[in-house]
């Protein structure tokens, strides 16, 4: 397993993901995407789009906007829960969550030791005058205030006039926007249950401590699914998301192994939930929830109603009846899902004595395609061939051109990023004095290292094969060299 900061390092080197704000010493808690980063995440959440929306007949899509209606948060109950229990250092001014004060470690300016200052691994006791820790364990010289409850939702004014009337929030979850619309959907797509409103989009929360890397940020974004039932049927229809959204990730190459599915307890239950269970990854620092799958019961749809004094239910036409429906939220973070499978792609291998450094994307995901790499930049023909064959692969796949280097040095570049083919013309493809055009270029697969050579007429035909897992068939099958 890579660890953190390796993948940080390679993220930041490779054009994945940078630091927000860097230039002005970054702001630790934001991230973001670059070039080769965009293209990764984006393929996730296209994959994700493509798996749960538009290739489902009970499943349709929505984009709310981030700013609501002020009304909405108290309705949810985030105004009143979504809080984390705080202190802070009358000396550094830095804040803590109280539950997490033991886990780090801490400073302390030991007296036994004419006050030598130490680094204590969390819930420890120093070895020199067995004190617990009491003070601030960042600065280990300020006291700590009694704890309070901080709300995690980023606060800011709609219109021109800063006062409270004008107090809205930044969503801190998508599904709220689903809620809201429920009735919109409904009506304009005349839908019957079950059927679930699905969306991707940013949201907010202003974590006391964020960390481990794009793992949990300030801003960050959801692709959530509410999908509504008929009471009684909610807990079938949640066990069924529970083993679909599971076996989503492998699809994309994720490793099973490195997947655990994990039941919250009772007392771990969020306030609107009848049973959650967690999609867990193996990340760096340890099993860590990929998504959330939750059975929500009809509490957000009553809150709605009963806050706005809209009615948000159901005509039933088999037993006459208006029901509210249950609801069951797979939500998945899309910067947590890029990390994994960024992690889980990573390999180190030695090849010939040399270590190699891979990314072993599912095609779909890779953020580059195609690199077409010419042999010998100073050959005209060559490098002319190279960029009509990038234009051309370029119309159906994300393709690169790259002549910067030795073909040695472009091929462990593009693994390093994750390209599955590279497709290399030489001298043969164009000919020359000594020998005629041969027409055919050589394709290299990333994991197996393998070539084949393949006309140039039929080069499209055999990516297509390739980009569909058949690189096997196509090795043995020589037919496709000629
Ligand atoms: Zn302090
Ligand atoms: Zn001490």
């Amino acid at each position: 397993m890579v660890d953190m900061d390796k993948m940080v390092s390679l993220c930041k080197r490779r054009g994945f993901i940078f630091q927000s704000s860097e230039i002005y010493g970054g702001t630790g808690s934001c991230w973001d995407y670059g070039p080769l980063g965009v293209e990764l995440k984006n393929n996730v959440k296209r994959a994700w789009w493509r798996d749960n929306v538009q290739n489902r007949a009970d499943m349709v899509g929505l984009d709310a906007s981030i700013l609501m209606h002020s009304r909405v948060w108290q309705a949810s109950g985030h105004l009143d829960h979504f809080t984390d229990p705080m202190v802070d250092c009358r000396a550094c001014q830095r804040r803590f969550r109280s539950d997490q004060l033991d886990d780090d470690l801490w400073v302390h300016f030991c007296d036994a030791t004419k006050g030598n200052k130490f680094s204590i691994p969390g819930g420890e006791v120093c070895k020199h005058c067995g004190k617990k820790r009491t003070l601030c364990p960042a600065c280990g010289k300020g006291e700590l205030t009694e704890p309070r409850q901080f709300n995690l939702m980023f606060k800011t004014f709609m219109g021109p006039v800063e006062d409270d009337a004008a107090v809205t929030y930044l969503r801190p979850e998508t599904a709220q926007g689903i809620f809201v619309n429920f009735d919109n959907v409904v009506q304009s797509m005349r839908l019957k249950l079950p059927f679930g409103i699905a969306q991707i989009g940013k949201a907010f929360r202003n974590e006391i401590t964020p960390g481990n890397f794009t793992f949990r940020s300030r801003e960050f974004e959801q692709m959530e699914i509410e999908f509504f039932v008929m009471p009684g049927t909610d807990e079938e229809w949640h066990q069924k998301w529970i083993d679909e959204r599971f076996a989503w990730y492998p699809k994309y190459g994720m490793r099973k192994e490195n997947l655990r599915l994990r039941e919250h307890d009772k007392d771990e239950l969020a306030h609107y939930a009848k049973r959650t269970a967690d999609i867990e990854y193996l990340f760096p620092m340890g099993w860590s929830e990929l998504e959330g799958i939750a059975n929500r019961t009809d509490f957000d749809l009553k809150q709605h109603a009963q806050f706005s004094g809209k009615a948000l239910d159901y005509f039933d036409e088999e037993s006459k009846q208006k029901i509210v429906p249950y609801v069951i939220e797979p939500s998945a973070g899309a910067d947590r899902g890029t990390l994994a499978f960024l992690v889980d792609a990573y390999r180190e291998e030695e090849v010939r004595g040399e270590k190699r450094v891979v990314l072993n994307f599912h095609p779909e995901l890779a953020p580059v395609k195609i690199a077409v790499l010419p042999l010998l930049k100073k050959n005209e023909r060559i490098v002319e061939t190279a960029r009509k064959l990038t234009a051309e692969l370029r119309k159906r796949w994300y393709t690169v051109y790259d002549d910067t280097a030795s073909i040695g040095r472009l091929y462990r570049r593009q693994d390093e990023v994750g390209t599955p083919f590279c497709v290399t013309v030489d001298v043969q493809t164009v000919g020359d004095e000594k020998a005629p055009a041969d027409e055919k270029v050589t394709i290299r697969d990333r994991n197996t290292m393998q070539q084949v050579r393949v006309a140039f007429s039929s080069v499209e035909i055999v990516i297509a094969k390739l980009m569909d897992g058949h690189w096997d068939e196509i090795y043995r099958d020589s037919d496709w060299a000629g």
